[in-house]
């Protein structure tokens, strides 16, 4: 394990902040992460585990130890008639683990392809995108118990999945890291098309023949087109979970703003947030360095030289125009370091 001074995360971070790390190291076995943790603990120093930086809001240069994940390793560890188990190290990137169980034809992750990041950070906020979210193809995890350096399994309801949460980003917040995650896939692919844009793109391509490959290849062309590139533009895609709000509060709403799109679920109604930020006059405005994507309201942007406490700032504002437009709260999806 080697702890290097003051490296710059700009590269590490998809917002591209240029904030330092005082102390950091990339891990690439359990052993040197527990060296890690202990000469972070000898020194009462702080840690940020890292993955691929793509959910972070850095709003100043980190003071303690940065913790690069890097474990390796995909590996089938059991299967039946209908499924495969596969063992995924955490630092795998999630879009080569995508790949890799496309080329063999194992289907459940297809919807979630091109999504940025480790595998590690994946069940953190049960990432999901077009119908899909990881809690369905979820089978455990083991994650290292950051006070007793023991390693823990933990199931899918030990994880508490929820829209963009599980247990890692509340009550066990700061307390594990991930190091695997073995997810259940299927031998015999169950098609989720019910997006409209990936029926769309389909069809366009004259695709007669569904596919996992064939599904994966229109999500990614549909991230394309609309979402903002990191290696372009900083941001670290949707900066707000969608809210839900209450039946009545939907309908009253739709009084005023018959257009206003809503979604049922268990809890009430879920209102898209870049719907609302849009309505609100954000999309495309810009301040200083930072600003909201004039394609997608949900994206803030770094332009090149902002700041993360900019970024800060501005969702600050967003947040109360959307409360005194709307009545509606915003909560941040990206996570404030
Ligand atoms: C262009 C763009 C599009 C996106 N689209 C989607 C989308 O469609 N759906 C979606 O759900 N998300 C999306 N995201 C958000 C992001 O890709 C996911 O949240 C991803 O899982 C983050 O992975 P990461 O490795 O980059 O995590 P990081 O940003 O490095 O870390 C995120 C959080 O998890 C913690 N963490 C990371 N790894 C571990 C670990 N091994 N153990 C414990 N804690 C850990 C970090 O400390 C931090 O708190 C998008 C982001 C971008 C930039």
């Amino acid at each position: 394990m080697k702890i290097q001074e003051n490296i710059s995360l700009k590269s590490l971070n998809t917002f591209g902040f240029d904030q330092k790390a005082r102390f950091f190291t990339a891990i690439g076995t359990v052993e040197d992460l527990k060296k890690a943790l202990t000469w972070a603990s000898e020194r009462a120093t702080e840690v940020l585990i890292l993955g691929g930086g793509s959910n972070l809001l850095l709003r100043g240069d980190f003071e303690g130890l940065v913790i690069k994940i890097e474990l390796k390793g995909i590996q089938p560890v059991g299967e039946d008639q209908d499924h495969i188990w596969v063992k995924v190290g955490a630092g795998e990137v999630w879009q080569d683990w995508v790949s890799h169980a496309i080329a063999q034809n194992w289907a459940g992750v297809e919807n979630l392809s091109l999504i940025p990041g480790t595998v590690g950070a994946s069940p953190m906020q049960n990432i999901g995108a077009y119908g899909v979210e990881i809690k369905e193809i979820f089978e455990s995890l083991e994650a290292l118990n950051r006070n007793t350096l023991e390693m823990e399994t933990f199931d899918a309801a030990a994880c508490s999945f929820g829209y963009r949460e599980s247990v890692f980003k509340n009550v066990l917040k700061d307390q594990y890291i991930i190091c695997s995650v073995t997810f259940r896939l299927k031998k015999h692919p169950e098609f989720h098309i019910e997006y409209g844009a990936i029926q769309d793109v389909l069809k366009a391509k004259g695709v007669t023949e569904l596919s996992i490959a064939a599904i994966s290849q229109a999500v990614i062309e549909i991230r394309q087109s609309k979402l903002p590139d990191p290696k372009e533009i900083g941001n670290a895609g949707s900066f707000f979970k969608n809210p839900t709000i209450s039946n009545e509060e939907f309908e009253s709403l739709k009084q005023q703003y018959p257009q206003i799109p809503g979604y049922p679920n268990e809890s009430g109604v879920k209102v898209p947030a870049g719907w609302l930020i849009e309505q609100a006059g954000w999309k495309g405005q810009r301040t200083g360095e930072v600003g909201v994507h004039g394609k997608q309201a949900l994206v803030l942007v770094n332009y090149g030289k902002g700041k993360g406490t900019e970024i800060e700032a501005l969702s600050q504002k967003i947040r109360q125009s959307i409360r005194e437009k709307f009545g509606i709260e915003l909560h941040p999806e990206v996570n404030f370091i």
